[in-house]
């Protein structure tokens, strides 16, 4: 059985106020018994925090088999990060809606020397080769969500985040936010 994540990514806050907001939003998410405050091994990653006794108002279909699982928290990434979801379906242009790359997995790395531009502190631009529009990474329409940014929430192995509860992770950071996700 593999491990499943969803991230609540924000491709708007900036280095700067990435860690500020990540403090916020995790001290909110401890304050409604989402998240447990301490930092344990329960990710895959350099730890994160477990489900609180609330953990259930997140998800649309709660699944007790959650708190049996070794990994099953919550890690809060900041830093520069790629956010991308494991099946790539298409990646489409803003302007014109031409598709640039379309699956199967692999063939995001049409992209690679404007992932690799931006994740050297570039702006990722990438010209749109049908209508010739210079398109920012986080401006592509990728299927399903990628985002390109400094802030994530990424829970793992949780069921399906309600809507309503991505909508309020957004509202507190005051962006828009996508939700990559992915199996390993
Ligand atoms: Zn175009």
């Amino acid at each position: 059985m593999g491990d499943w994540f969803q991230v609540i990514a924000d491709p708007e806050a900036t280095a700067d106020e990435a860690g500020r907001l990540a403090a916020e939003v995790l001290a909110w998410l401890v304050e409604r018994g989402i998240v447990r405050p301490e930092r344990t091994t329960c990710v895959l990653g350099e730890g994160g925090h477990a489900p609180g006794p609330n953990w259930r108002v997140a998800v649309t279909d709660p699944d007790a088999g959650l708190l049996g699982l070794g990994t099953n928290g919550l890690g809060v990434i900041t830093g520069r990060t790629v956010f991308y979801s494991m099946d790539l379906d298409s990646v489409a242009c803003p302007y014109c809606g031409s598709v640039a790359v379309r699956g199967p997995v692999g063939s995001e790395w049409d992209f690679l020397p404007s992932i690799e531009s931006w994740y050297a502190g570039g702006s990722g631009i990438r010209t749109c080769d049908q209508c010739g529009q210079a398109v920012g990474l986080n401006d592509w329409r990728w299927t399903p969500d990628w985002a390109f940014g400094h802030l994530g929430f990424q829970f793992w192995n949780w069921p399906p985040l309600d809507p309503s509860f991505v909508a309020e992770v957004s509202h507190r950071l005051g962006h828009r936010t996508r939700t990559p996700s992915g199996k390993l």
